[in-house]
């Protein structure tokens, strides 16, 4: 589906100087995804303004029979986002916060609007949008509702999923969908909006999304733990779990990961003395009264006594929490060395977590010997983030057979080959091997009855 002469040029003139460019100069950076994994090629870069530019632009690309790739931030990791001929569609003009309701609890915003500028806009009515991931000042609203991303603190507010009461998005005929109310219960038949969350643009395109409001953070605590096994890291999260209040992240690091980012990533600290097999980041968080400290210092100093941690420390100032996050934070630039490796965004039931780590090192020691493990990420989602990587300096490395039995072995324990990045291009082959064949016949025919024509995203998903 190739773009003619003659719709660039009615592109062109919808969207006016400031809505589009064809300058490749212009258009490059938003071709090649954050780790220059994969580069894409396209013939007019559209910013439209409203949603009503958007329709139009739709409209005109269904006509004359040209595909859109719809993009956010760019920060996506599956290559969703980069369009391989098509025209693309960046957001990035659409920023407005139309309106903000503390006494509704609930925020409009328009989909290229930094989930980083929502925060703020939230935090000046004593709110918050309770979804926290490192790259949350250029991930948007749109690319967020379209992966249904997750962050560090699923585990207690859920993914985007959970965050949306509305969404206003323009379909591949160019109607647009209005669906953007602030109820919190609207039983009136099917729930449409829910199609388009973790759709990754396939679809439609979000134009707009009605976001929950929670209060502010009054009190927070942020704490390291040292374990020697995903075993202890287990026992210590429903510790946690079931002994302290407020349990908002729970993030294991594997000695491999933190090791690669205290080499490779510079100003970070080794968090505790004793360089633990596994380390885990601790965050509680409390909205009213105080007191929350000293709970979990008699939570970690209990669990040291009964040896499941073998260390532990508090962060005690602002600066001390940020260090700590920021290592947690500094995890995959650690290892993006440029060196052989597979990367996973698996997630299994959060109790098979230890054996599927252990049963993952012996499927990868025996395909790679001398395999280095890195494996971090939100355990108390039962979301890892596994990279097998090359030893060092050998070339050779079976990325497409370390994948696929990773991806097996998690399917195997109940899991999935995507917790939290999508399908995009990057899975798309990997998903017809686990997918229900039911699931995917019905996926296939929502797909032909929104976008029969093959207009949004047709190289995502399904
Ligand atoms: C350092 C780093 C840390 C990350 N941490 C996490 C994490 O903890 N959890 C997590 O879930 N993800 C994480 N990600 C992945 C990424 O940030 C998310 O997938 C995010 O949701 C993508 O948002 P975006 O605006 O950049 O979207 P893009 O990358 O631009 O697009 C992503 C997908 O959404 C589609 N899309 C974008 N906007 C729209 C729209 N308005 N309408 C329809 N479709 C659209 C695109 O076509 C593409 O398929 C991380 C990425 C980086 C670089």
């Amino acid at each position: 589906m190739t773009a003619s002469p003659a719709l660039l040029q009615s592109l062109a003139a919808l969207l006016g100087p400031e809505g589009h460019s064809t300058d490749q100069d212009v258009i490059a950076p938003k071709l090649v995804e954050w780790r220059g994994r994969y580069r894409g090629t396209t013939p007019f870069l559209a910013k439209p303004r409203t949603a009503q530019e958007v329709s139009r632009l739709v409209t005109l690309c269904a006509d004359a029979g040209a595909a859109i790739t719809p993009q956010g931030g760019n920060t996506g990791l599956v290559a969703g986002q980069i369009p391989e001929g098509e025209i693309l569609l960046s957001l990035e003009r659409m920023q407005a916060i139309r309106a903000l309701s503390p006494l509704n609890d609930s925020v409009i915003v328009e989909a290229g609007a930094t989930l980083q500028a929502v925060h703020d806009a939230a935090a000046g009515v004593n709110r918050r949008v309770p979804l926290t991931l490192a790259s949350q000042g250029s991930a948007t609203i749109g690319g967020l509702i379209s992966t249904n991303a997750g962050g560090v603190h699923v585990m207690r507010h859920g993914m985007m999923r959970e965050q949306v009461l509305g969404l206003e998005v323009v379909l591949a005929d160019g109607r647009i969908l209005n669906s953007l109310d602030t109820l919190r219960k609207n039983n009136t038949g099917y729930d449409l909006k829910q199609l388009f969350i973790g759709a990754e643009g396939t679809l439609g395109i979000i134009t707009a999304a009605a976001l929950k409001l929670a209060p502010a953070v009054t009190s927070k605590v942020v704490a390291a733990a040292g374990v020697e096994s995903p075993d202890k890291a287990l026992a210590l999260f429903h510790r946690a779990r079931h002994h302290a209040d407020g349990l908002c992240a729970f993030e294991l690091m594997n000695r491999q990961s933190i090791a690669l980012a205290l080499k490779n990533v510079p100003g970070l600290r080794e968090p505790l003395m004793l360089a633990p097999p596994y380390t885990v980041l601790l965050e509680f968080e409390r909205c009213g009264s105080n007191g929350l400290e000293d709970g979990i210092e008699a939570l970690l100093a209990d669990a040291l006594e009964e040896g499941d941690i073998l260390d532990a420390a508090l962060a005690r100032s602002t600066a001390q929490e940020h260090a700590l996050w920021k290592l947690r934070e500094s995890l995959s630039a650690g290892h993006r060395t440029g060196e052989p490796q597979a990367n996973h965004d698996i997630s299994v039931p959060v109790s098979e977590t230890p054996a599927f780590l252990a049963a993952a090192e012996q499927k990868a020691q025996a395909l790679v010997p001398g395999a280095r493990i890195v494996a971090f990420g939100h355990m108390g989602d039962g979301n890892i983030h596994l990279t097998v990587m090359a030893p060092e300096g050998v070339a050779e490395f079976p990325r497409e057979a370390v994948l696929r039995a990773m991806h097996d072995l998690a399917v195997s324990m109940g899991g999935s080959i995507s917790a939290e990045h999508g399908i995009g291009v990057a899975r798309r082959e990997e998903l017809t091997r686990f997918k229900d064949p039911v699931a995917l016949e019905m996926m296939r025919a929502l797909k032909a009855t929104f976008d029969p024509k093959g207009v949004l995203n047709p190289r995502a998903l399904i």
